[in-house]
């Protein structure tokens, strides 16, 4: 049995979630120990447990110790069955996660599957929907199999309510190289808003526009009729050729908007002027499918500890050599062999 230690590295849910897609891919039981131990409220939250039941239902598989504020589980896996799954998270944890848990499996399952997934579209320190349609699953198309996803109802912290409509058409994972995004064809900043003032996504856009020189057009302020709560995101999302990047914030109490528009436009400017291929997020994100592709290679800004630490649990369930090399230019050259 393989044994897993959750505290390194990042420390926190995509160790578990990483861990459970490669078990049942693989069929290697593993044991996890210090589940989320460097997040301030350790062990199992509804989210992580909510990707847990998922697991298990689409693989016939069985988590011993699972349960909210766990630290420890012993993970048994089955066999993939594909189908029609409805997993809701009950909080406003993200429907996102849940779905990086199970898509690796069902996508290499032998059959479609469709899914209805409940709780948060856009969460804090969670892919918000939009990264997930725009940045993550084209290229997911790219390598085999064909994910589409619908956004139903956006759902936001803390009310939750959202739902997300997943279609997966598997196929093998073919390897990918991802090294020139191509020219920009085009930009879009959107500030979306459930239930607050418009001027808080108006405040964001202006002070996101004092970085970006994106024309007029390309800015937005949107008021969600059917969101549940209170909620707002700022998303900004810069098209290439071969690569959609968003980056996005959500608005927070405490945090100003004035903030949160100048933070995440300079996140966006400094990716367009990296020249790199895959944004921060979307690096740590495409580790598991190339490594299940047998192969690949992208360029992104820089190693984060989300990547690292992919990659060293991706280490433990197959046979790969995951390299992160700085290239002169200043981003880095990320390779799976
Ligand atoms: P927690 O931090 O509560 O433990 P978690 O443990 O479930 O939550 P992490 O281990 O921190 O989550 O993983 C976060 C995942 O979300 C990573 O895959 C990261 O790439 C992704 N992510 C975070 N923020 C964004 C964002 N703004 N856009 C796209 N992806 C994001």
């Amino acid at each position: 049995m393989i044994i897993i230690d959750g505290s390194e590295g990042e420390g926190g849910g995509q160790v578990l979630r990483t861990a459970l897609a490669l078990s049942l891919v693989t069929g290697q039981a593993f044991r996890i120990d210090n589940i989320r131990a460097k997040r301030e409220k350790p062990g199992l939250m509804r989210q992580h447990l909510t990707a847990v039941e998922a697991i298990c239902a689409i693989g016939g598989a069985t988590a011993d110790g699972a349960a909210i504020g766990a630290s420890s589980l012993v993970f048994t896996p089955g066999r993939v069955r594909a189908g029609a799954y409805t997993f809701a998270v009950g909080t406003a944890g993200s429907t996102s996660m849940v779905l990086q848990a199970v898509l690796p499996p069902l996508m290499l399952a032998d059959g479609p599957s469709s899914l209805v997934l409940e709780g948060g579209t856009h969460a804090h320190a969670a892919p918000p929907f939009d990264f997930t349609a725009q940045t993550l699953l084209p290229l997911l198309a790219r390598m085999g199999p064909v994910v589409a996803a619908t956004l139903v109802r956006p759902g936001f912290y803390p009310v939750g309510g959202g739902r997300v409509e997943v279609s997966v058409a598997p196929a093998p994972l073919r390897p990918l190289e991802l090294v020139e995004r191509g020219p920009l064809r085009g930009v879009r900043g959107r500030a979306l808003l459930s239930n607050l003032p418009l001027n808080i996504g108006e405040r964001e856009v202006a002070a996101a526009r004092r970085v970006l020189d994106w024309p007029d057009e390309a800015w937005g302020v949107e008021e969600l009729v059917d969101g549940r709560g209170p909620g707002n995101i700022l998303m900004l999302a810069a098209a290439f050729d071969q690569v959609t990047e968003v980056v996005s914030a959500v608005g927070r109490v405490g945090v100003r908007a004035e903030d949160i528009g100048r933070q995440t436009a300079n996140r966006m400017a400094g990716y367009i002027a990296s020249g790199a291929f895959a944004g921060p997020y979307l690096a740590d994100q495409l580790l598991v499918p190339l490594a299940l592709a047998g192969g690949g290679r992208f360029t992104t800004v820089r190693p984060t500890q989300h990547s690292l630490t992919a990659a060293a649990v991706i280490r433990r369930f197959l046979d790969r050599d995951i390299r992160f090399e700085a290239r002169e230019d200043g981003t880095h050259l990320v390779t799976v062999a």
